[in-house]
């Protein structure tokens, strides 16, 4: 039996953040991701990292401040897209991915919808603008991979993510139940005082140099999956060929197996 619950170098468990907006904050929370080895996306907004003087990420500083993540998009404006004309959902998402390439120089496919809204007419249009996935507000604290990356629901708030953290490093340990993603998101900018950031280490410090965990952006999981789920296999399982150009890895009898990037595996 074949089985898909295992990451990246055969890991069992990921974990991904994703905060939103460019916050004047990112500048303290993304080193502090780098300082525990933690990864994940930072979701902006191009109206506001261009023209806002609210000390919101500026355009030159997006290389240095998320060298370590991803930058995906937010919309141009931080308007209700289901609410939107069908040209104006698909300016707000093309105008902001053309900004965001060429502050980061390199192509944005991904996104998080402003304020968590969408419907299928959105899902629809945002993919048609070359967006693979986008990340909702509807926490729902499992650790499931999603079905519909273009409604990708996150585990937690950071606010839940103590208590979300603990089953996780539970489930870590207890090493059963593989294939699972703790996905936290986030506004730097709701971390107004030190104790929030101290709550934020403390849960950085919990969640890091787990050997079996992967610590990825939302990009790399989404493209690590796809690679996945694109797996030709043979109807009775004795032979798999992976098409992608990235290397994947399943669970073929309980043995955790590598299929590189454009081979073919007999079993
Ligand atoms: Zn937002």
């Amino acid at each position: 039996m074949i089985q898909f619950d295992v990451f990246k170098d055969g890991k069992g468990f990921a974990l991904t953040m994703s905060y939103d907006d460019g916050s004047p904050n990112d500048r303290r929370l993304a080193p502090l991701f780098d300082q525990y080895g933690i990864r994940g996306t930072f979701h902006l907004n191009s109206n506001r990292m261009l023209h806002s003087t609210d000390g919101s990420i500026r355009p030159e500083e997006v290389k240095d401040v998320y060298k370590n993540h991803e930058v995906a998009a937010h919309t141009y404006h931080h308007g209700w897209l289901e609410k939107m004309t069908d040209v104006s959902v698909i300016n707000e998402v093309l105008n902001d991915r053309l900004e965001l390439e060429k502050a980061c120089g390199y192509i944005v496919r991904g996104m998080s919808y402003p304020f968590g809204t969408n419907n299928q007419r959105v899902r629809d249009l945002i993919k048609s603008c070359g967006i693979v996935y986008s990340r909702t507000a509807n926490s729902t604290n499992g650790f499931d991979i999603p079905n519909d990356f273009l409604a990708w629901h996150p585990t937690c708030h950071h606010n839940g993510a103590p208590e979300c953290a603990k089953r996780f490093l539970e489930t870590v340990k207890s090493g059963w139940a593989k294939g699972k993603l703790l996905y936290i998101w986030g506004h730097a900018h709701e971390l107004t005082d030190e104790s929030d950031w101290e709550m934020m280490e403390e849960l950085c410090k919990s969640l890091s140099n787990l050997e079996n965990v992967w610590y990825a952006t939302n990009i790399e999981i989404y493209d690590y999956v796809t690679a996945q789920r694109s797996l030709h296999i043979a109807a009775d399982e004795s032979a798999v060929h992976n098409p992608s150009q990235i290397d994947v890895w399943i669970n073929k009898d309980g043995q955790t197996v590598k299929i590189p990037a454009g081979e073919t595996v007999i079993f």
